[in-house]
This record gives structure tokens, C-alpha cells and sequence, in this order.
């Protein structure tokens, strides 16, 4: 029996495509909108809002209504503004402070590249950011990747708006194999966050490929990653064709195991 050979990649954006570090970058971006909508908005309360409705999100089980659906519920309904005024100063945000947090990002130069084999080797790729931001906020830091969607051609690009779960479920891959149409074994998950982008992605039988420091054990046992590395030790395998191969070993153990 062969293996299944890879078909599809699926690529993690913040701190894998493009270095950003969340721990900095969400204060910043809460901090900016709030500002934005503070003659709206006192701060507290927004920030509260924002944090309950993308907690909400979590609850998603892949089926039921959409992220930004669950959002737009939690969000506006705890909130004493209508949504109608609410939501085009979120657009506007969107469009002229949410640009300015740039400078808080890196581009790592294996990025393109990675994108570029996966597309000369036939591969459908996948941007599979966590889909709790609208589909601007994403478009806008796949460019600041050089990544962009005007550059290369996606599969599927995951954002609040068609997606049913987060990465905190394995329904969030399960999602992703429907739109691809390819089965768990066909594709490969890139990413930083062990339980999020390693492990859920297991669950479902997904390989992975963590982007972690090649010395740091993994947080916690199975569900092992085909490999471990930065970026540039990632698309080193991908070109070399050492990651074929242990995927195809890992393939080989599953099937005799
Ligand atoms: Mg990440």
C-alpha cells in the first residue's frame, strides 16, 4: 500500500508566517481600538465586550452559526449601541488604525518562499490563522507577511467570517478538510501553538510541524509533531524532501500499527 502522499498545507500566520508575538500585539491592538471608538465607548466596557464575545467563540462546533455571527451576538447585545452605528466605525478602524500595527510585526524572509514551493509543488495551501478576526485583519497581516492574497494563490484562507469553530476544537480542521476536500492524512499543519495547531490538529489525525525552538520538549505527550524547528528549518525539510519522508514514516507506522 502506498502512503498518501501530501496534498494540502496548512499554514499558521502570527509567530509562523510572520513573527508576533501576541503576548505584545493584542494589548496594542485593543488599546488602539479603543481609542478609535472611545467618543462612543467608554474603554472598560468595550474591552470586557471584546473579551466575552471572543470567548464566546470557542464555543463554536463547526456546524452552527459562523464566528463572527457568535461575535456580533455577544458583542453588540452586551453593549448599549446599536449595532448599525457600532459596526462602520469597526470598518473604519479596520481601514486606518489597524494598518499602524505593523511596525509591532516581523517578516520572516522563508515565508514567501514556502508559499511559492507549496505552489510549484502542486500543493493547495491554507492560511490557518485562528478565525476570530475579521477577514481584513487577516488579509492585511498575510501582506505584511509578503504573503498576500494578490500574490499567491490560496485554498482557503480561515477568518471570523467562514469559519463555524476556533483552533481551540478539532472541528476548526475538520472545517478546513471539507473545504479542501482532502483527507486528515493528505495535509500538514505548520504552527507555533502546541494545543492549538499541533495537538487539535492531531485529534483529528492531522501531522504537524511545530515552529518552536528545536530544543524545547513538547508540552505534553502523543500526538508528536513530524518535526520541530524555526521557519527556515521548516522550508529546509519541505525542500530537501526530509519531510516527505517522515511523513511517509509516519504513515507506514500508522498503517502497520
Ligand atoms: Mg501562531
Amino acid at each position: 500500500m502506498t502512503s498518501p502522499a501530501l496534498k494540502a498545507l496548512l499554514l499558521d500566520l502570527d509567530d509562523t508566517l510572520l513573527g508576533n508575538p501576541m503576548k505584545t500585539f493584542i494589548p496594542a491592538y485593543f488599546r488602539a481600538l479603543t481609542e478609535f471608538v472611545t467618543e462612543i465607548q467608554p474603554p472598560e466596557r468595550l474591552i470586557e465586550q471584546l473579551l466575552i464575545a471572543t470567548r464566546m467563540m470557542d464555543g463554536g462546533d463547526g456546524v452552527g452559526p459562523s464566528n463572527g455571527e457568535i461575535f456580533a451576538e455577544a458583542f453588540f447585545a452586551g453593549l448599549g449601541v446599536p449595532r448599525e452605528e457600532l459596526e462602520p466605525v469597526f470598518e473604519r478602524f479596520y481601514a486606518e488604525a489597524f494598518p499602524k500595527l505593523r511596525p509591532l510585526t516581523a517578516r520572516r524572509p522563508a515565508a514567501p518562499k514556502i508559499v511559492e514551493w507549496a505552489g510549484q509543488r502542486g500543493l493547495q495551501v491554507a492560511i490557518a490563522t485562528n478565525p476570530v478576526f475579521p477577514r481584513t485583519a487577516i488579509e492585511q497581516r498575510m501582506e505584511w507577511a509578503a504573503v498576500g492574497v494578490d500574490r499567491f494563490e490560496y485554498a482557503h484562507v480561515t477568518s471570523y467570517e467562514n469559519s463555524h469553530a476556533t483552533k481551540a476544537r478539532p472541528a476548526y480542521y475538520r472545517e478546513i478538510l471539507d473545504v479542501l476536500g482532502r483527507g486528515p492524512e493528505e495535509c500538514l499543519m505548520v504552527g507555533d501553538n502546541w494545543n492549538w495547531d499541533i495537538v487539535n490538529a492531531a485529534e483529528i489525525g492531522m501531522p504537524g510541524y511545530w515552529i518552536a525552538d528545536p530544543s524545547s520538549p513538547p508540552p505534553s505527550a502523543g500526538s508528536l509533531p513530524v518535526g520541530q524547528g524555526s521557519l527556515d528549518d521548516f522550508f529546509d525539510a519541505a525542500r530537501s524532501g526530509a519531510l516527505e519522508e517522515s511523513l511517509a514514516v509516519r504513515t507506514s507506522q500508522r498503517l502497520a500499527g
